[in-house]
């Protein structure tokens, strides 16, 4: 006997298309290069899938967000290509960033410290311009520990670079402001979203993440960007209801007719969140079945009255363009992504 079989869920990776969305990204950002986030399974599309796809497209630089994403991600790269946003925070990390060759990036004048003691070397610095989330405050970039430390990047994050706020010009200049008091080899500050706000944002590196995976954070990406994971599940059981019988928890779709209904193995758990359900289908040889009731754990249930010809163990296309699913479920593409889940069977075509 086998020790595991294969899913009733599939994510099939449009491995040309991610390539095409780098290339796209990095010729929009001029003369800087984009990296590739790949933080939470590369947006959960899967690591080694995505990994070896953007480095053969040409990303020679990646970014995780936690030290334990170092060790899959370095399967596939150069350790000194790959930098870890949360920094060191123990003496433990900064040995493991130094003994490994990863880059480390320094976000606060107590991991400066942790570097600095460690030994030092190649790091990048994040300084905040206003996300006030991760970063050396503006307050902190004169002290004597900032001037010790061996910069490669210096990098900030935009907060509002998907809407035209202000706020992308006043992170402009308060990024600029520092350019002159730290010593470093590069810049880099846009994110996807930062890459459309033009020129202007580009520096040396620009830090793309969600539309290389087919999320479309402004308009100016929308015809360019093309959609990368695509989810399959398949019908589990079929059944005959009647006129007045109830589906799913709390019965919130009753029958208005005898119907056949379609139980599909994909659930919450699988990232398919109750918000995706009410006035949505999935597709069957290009038939759209409506979902009925609420979405449990682990299955849906659609209306196949109209799809004669579907079987248990057929296939079905989950709709996952990013911009689309998005705007219907109130969800946003980040959360559509980073939720999928690792009952999939993933593969690359
Ligand atoms: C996640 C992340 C990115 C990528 O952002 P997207 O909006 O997904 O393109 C870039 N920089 C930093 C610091 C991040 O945390």
């Amino acid at each position: 006997m086998p020790d595991t079989l294969p899913a009733s869920l599939r994510l099939h990776i449009d491995r040309a298309a991610l390539q095409h969305n780098w290339l796209h990204l990095d010729r929009m950002s001029g003369s800087a290069n984009a990296a590739a986030a790949v933080k939470a399974d590369a947006y959960g599309v899967g690591v080694e899938h995505a990994v070896p796809a953007l480095r053969d497209a040409g990303a020679s630089e990646f970014f995780v967000a936690h030290w334990s994403e170092v060790s899959r991600v370095a399967v596939h790269v150069p350790p000194r290509s790959i930098a870890v946003l949360h920094g060191p925070n123990t003496r433990e990390e900064a040995d493991f960033a130094r003994s490994l060759g990863v880059v480390p990036v320094i976000n606060s004048l107590h991991q400066a410290q942790i570097w600095s003691a460690s030994g030092g070397g190649r790091c990048h610095l994040m300084v905040d311009s206003g996300i006030n989330r991760l970063g050396l405050s503006l307050g902190d970039v004169g002290a004597a520990i900032i001037g010790e430390l061996e910069v490669d990047c210096l990098m900030s994050h935009l907060a509002s670079a998907d809407e035209d706020s202000a706020m992308n010009e006043l992170q402009l200049d308060r990024f600029a402001s520092v350019f002159g008091v730290i010593g470093h080899k590069r810049r880099s500050f846009a994110n996807s979203a930062g890459i459309a706000l033009g020129p202007a944002y580009h520096f040396d590196q620009t830090r793309p993440g969600l539309a290389l995976y087919g999320g479309v954070p402004r308009a100016e990406l929308a015809n360019d960007i093309r959609q990368v994971a695509y989810p399959q599940a398949a019908v589990i059981q079929l059944r005959d209801i009647e006129a007045g019988d109830g589906v799913g928890y709390n019965a919130t779709f009753v029958a208005d007719r005898d119907m056949r209904v379609a139980v599909i193995s994909i659930g919450y758990a699988d990232g398919f969140l109750r918000p995706r359900g009410p006035g949505s289908s999935v597709q069957w040889k290009g038939e759209s079945l409506p979902i009925l009731g609420k979405v449990s754990m682990d299955m849906i249930v659609v209306d196949a009255s109209a799809s004669m010809g579907l079987r248990e163990g057929d296939w079905l296309d989950i709709p996952f363009s990013l911009p689309e699913t998005a705007a219907k479920s109130g969800i946003s593409q980040y959360e559509l992504l980073t939720t999928i889940g690792n009952r999939f069977d993933r593969s690359t075509i």
